[in-house]
């Protein structure tokens, strides 16, 4: 089947048509600057990369640019619209109301509008998205995806705040979870990776990416995570600040005479490796950073992987044990160091690193020694081959 996969933000649209036969993309691509003047860049499975300044005032006529290429003579990759046999939405916060993914209908939509709150910079922006594929594609089935829906198995021990329970109840103050769709692909990888019963496992995946997020998966669910209500919480990452003292924002309030947006942006924009350092987000600038004697760079890094490691060792008690633990996205698969370090915390499992396998690449491989007590792999995550797949499943 092809499957149009279209994770859709404020300004921008990317989108990926996936043969869930072949398991590969045939073509991706991203509208950008919707709404300012408008770019798409298409990449044709077996041709260049096209782009194309193209006035684009609304995500319909985004939507309506991309059938255009995927359709087009020279850079397309289907004759017809016909050829799209459903369109898999990627939906940032599903509350506590999508525990799974879900065929969208009219009372679906309903449904997701009522947790725009949650996340008001992500949810208006996938159902517009969702609106301007139903308008251009009015009979191709839609599927909404969620990233939250993965962690709704999680018990109300791991998810609750220690806040009055009246704001739980009246504003559903709870934590969700994000990256669901990465976490459940990877720890369904993990399984066939590492050899492991899934009824019978207990999996810790570190997604590891410009947002970063750590799971817990026992026996195949999700029984706690590091991000929060909002993805802010957690680990620190690239420029997110992650688990601080909730008086900082205050006092940082008054003493720098900001105001609560202006300290919102601080904490999700200039905070992470990037604020710590002053260097940059980006792992390779890091490194290199650090490699060239920047102390600050150093520290960023010293961080950062202490983070991660103290995560894992609260989630081994949190599951009484862990089989394997995988790394994904952009650092955890292409960032040996970082597993390096991460691993150095965690001998006290009875890990153990082939450093030679930990600095090779492979999409997916086990870095861990064959006396390790824990399996140690890197998975690369694929979230829109995920998002086709539940769409497949559905439809
Ligand atoms: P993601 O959000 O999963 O796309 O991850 C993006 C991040 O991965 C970048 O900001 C980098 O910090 C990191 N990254 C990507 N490639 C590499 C690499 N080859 N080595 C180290 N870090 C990398």
């Amino acid at each position: 089947m092809k499957i149009l996969v279209i994770n859709c933000g404020s300004s921008s649209l990317k989108y990926q048509l996936i043969n869930t036969e072949t398991n590969t993309a045939d073509a991706v691509g991203l509208c950008e600057r919707i709404g300012i003047d408008g770019r798409i860049k298409h990449t044709p499975a077996n041709g260049e990369k096209v782009v194309k300044e193209e006035s684009m005032p609304t995500h319909e006529r985004a939507v309506e640019l991309v059938i255009e290429a995927l359709t087009d003579k020279e850079v397309g990759v289907i004759s017809s619209l016909d050829e799209i046999d459903a369109v898999g939405h990627r939906v940032v916060h599903g509350g506590e109301k999508f525990a799974k993914s879900t065929i969208i209908t009219d009372e679906v939509m309903q449904a997701i509008e009522e947790c725009n709150d949650l996340a008001p910079l992500h949810n208006p922006a996938n159902l517009i998205g969702i609106n301007a594929c139903k308008k251009l594609m009015p009979n191709v089935p839609m599927v909404a995806v969620f990233d939250t829906a993965f962690h709704q198995t999680m018990p109300s021990k791991a998810y609750l705040y220690g806040l009055p329970y009246e704001y739980y109840e009246k504003y559903g103050i709870r934590r969700y979870g994000f990256h669901g769709t990465s976490h459940s692909y990877v720890s369904n990888r993990t399984y066939e990776v590492a050899g492991l019963d899934k009824d019978n496992s207990k999996v810790i995946v570190c997604h590891l990416g410009n947002g970063a997020s750590i799971t817990a998966v026992l026996n195949g669910e999700s029984v706690d995570t590091s991000m929060g209500m909002t993805p802010l919480e957690g680990l620190i990452m690239g420029t997110r600040s992650g688990d601080i003292d909730p008086a900082i924002i205050e006092y940082i309030m008054k003493k720098e005479n900001k105001n609560i947006d202006e300290v919102q942006n601080i904490l999700n924009k200039e905070s992470g490796v990037y604020g710590l350092s002053g260097v940059s987000s980006d792992f390779r600038d890091l490194t290199q950073a650090s490699e060239e004697g920047n102390e600050r760079a150093k520290i960023a890094l010293e961080v950062y992987s202490y983070h991660v490691a103290k995560y894992i060792g609260s989630y081994v008690a949190a599951m009484n044990g862990v089989d394997a633990i995988a790394f994904t996205a952009g650092i955890g698969e292409n960032d040996e160091l970082v597993r390096r370090d991460v691993c150095s915390y965690l001998g006290y499992l009875g890990i153990n690193i082939d450093l030679e396998k930990n600095d090779s690449r492979e999409d997916e491989m086990i870095i861990s020694t064959p006396d390790s007590k824990v399996k140690v792999c890197v998975i690369a995550t694929n979230e829109e081959l995920a998002i086709a797949r539940e769409t497949v499943a559905l439809i």
